[in-house]
């Protein structure tokens, strides 16, 4: 069966088709700017992509063309909708409605509706995707993925701030997590690569790329993570913040004379790589510039390891100690330097990287020593997939899939 995954941001909206039995990406791509009249739509088959330039009125409009390119041209992979067999959306908030994924109702349609209070752009987009869908194949089962549904299961005394409880009951502040498909993902291939039961392992995940995130899954279940109420906790970077000490933001705001709106966009998209480096929120320029002495960029280089360090730190005497430490997304897969930064001087505390095997590239690798009493594991990430997975075994509850070892990365 092939199943369509869609991921659609506020002006994006980017999809794979899946063949889920033998679990290849019969095809992917991306339309942005939608909304615009200068509209870009990629569209890639094996290793061949066809760029366009053109004018993206609306997700519907977007959807239309991503469906054509899907059934006509040379690169047509598939000859009717009908070998469409169910759409996959991912969905960023699914508040505490939602525990796991959910075949999509009216009612799931209007929860994320409800939920789009906590993240208006990314519930209204994935909105936006699901009419679009509904327009253009109605009978088709359609599911939604939440980012938060894998930390639905940590407990109160991780998810709750320190803050009265009344906010809690009013307006739902508490610790949600995002990145949830990715770290499920990840602490499940671990598990598959270590050849063991995920019962039996404390993995700590480190999502990081743009956005950033670490987790702790004690036996199979996520205890805690570092982003919060909303994606902007927890870790440094691309241009978030992550976690600071909130009488900053009033202070700044009283000096500077900031509405709630302009510190939003400093802490979201003035700040983390950008603004302590100056330079970008890409860690390649940061990494060249702090190569070259720049002062900020090697500052930002530092706080940037050393944070992270921190959250591993703070989930191992959580778990007791850790198994094994995954590393993915853009910085976590490419990054020898910053990971080397990362591991340095936890030899103590068993935690060897090999220093050769953290020089090679490739796909998935060990790379900690062979007597390191935790494994260090680089994945990529493959939130894709997982949101095809779910989609195959909500529609079809009682069948049998290809096991998640048998992922193709060809893609990655
Ligand atoms: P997103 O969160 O947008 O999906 P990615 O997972 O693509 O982000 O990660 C983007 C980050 O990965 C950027 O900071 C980029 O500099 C970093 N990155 C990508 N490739 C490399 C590399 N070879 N070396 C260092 N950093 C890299």
């Amino acid at each position: 069966m092939n199943i369509l995954v869609i991921n659609a941001g506020s002006s994006s909206l980017k999809y794979q088709l899946v063949d889920i039995d033998t679990n290849k990406v019969l095809a992917r791509g991306l339309c942005e700017r939608v909304g615009s009249p200068d509209g870009i739509r990629k569209h890639v088959v094996d290793d061949n992509e066809v760029r366009v330039e053109q004018p993206l009125k609306d997700h519907t409009e977007a959807l239309e063309l991503v469906i054509n390119s899907l059934l006509s041209g040379e690169d047509a992979v598939i000859e009717s909708l009908d070998e469409i067999g169910a759409v996959g959306h991912r969905v960023v908030h699914g508040g505490e409605y939602f525990k796991k994924s959910a075949l999509i109702d009216d009612e799931v349609i209007a929860k994320i509706d409800e939920l789009a209070e906590l993240a208006p752009l990314h519930n209204k987009a994935a909105l936006a995707g699901i009419e679009a869908c509904r327009a253009l194949m109605p009978e088709t089962p359609m599911v939604a993925v939440f980012d938060t549904a894998f930390f639905q299961s940590m407990p109160p005394k991780s998810y709750m701030y320190p803050i009265p409880y009344e906010y809690y009951e009013k307006y739902g502040i508490r610790k949600y997590g995002f990145h949830g498909t990715s770290h499920r993902y990840l602490s499940e291939r671990a598990a598959d690569i270590l050849g063991e039961d995920i019962r039996d392992l404390r993995i700590i995940t480190c999502h990081l790329g743009n956005g950033c995130s670490i987790a702790a899954i004690d036996h199979g279940v996520p205890i805690d993570t570092s982003m919060g109420f909303t994606p902007l906790d927890g870790l440094m970077m691309g241009t978030r913040s992550g976690s600071i000490d909130p009488a900053i933001v009033t202070f700044l705001m009283e000096h500077e004379g900031l509405s709630a709106e302009e510190m939003n966009n400093i802490l979201n998209k003035q700040s983390g790589l950008l603004g302590v480096s100056g330079i970008s929120n890409d860690l390649r320029m940061v990494r060249d510039a702090s190569n070259a002495g720049d002062e900020r960029a090697i500052l930002a280089y530092e706080m940037y390891s050393s944070i992270c360090k921190k959250y591993i730190g703070q989930y191992m005497a959580l778990m007791s100690g850790a198994d094994v430490i995954v590393l993915s997304a853009g910085v976590g897969e490419n990054c020898q330097k910053m990971r080397r930064m990362i591991f340095t001087g936890w030899q103590p505390l068993g935690i060897i990287l090999d220093q050769e095997k953290n020089k090679q590239r490739g796909f998935e690798r060990i790379i900690s020593q062979d007597d390191s009493d935790v494994a260090i594991i680089v994945i990529p990430t493959d939130e894709e997939y997982m949101i095809a997975r779910d989609t195959y075994e909500i529609i079809h509850e009682n069948s049998q899939i290809v096991p998640i070892s048998a992922v193709q990365n060809e893609f990655v």
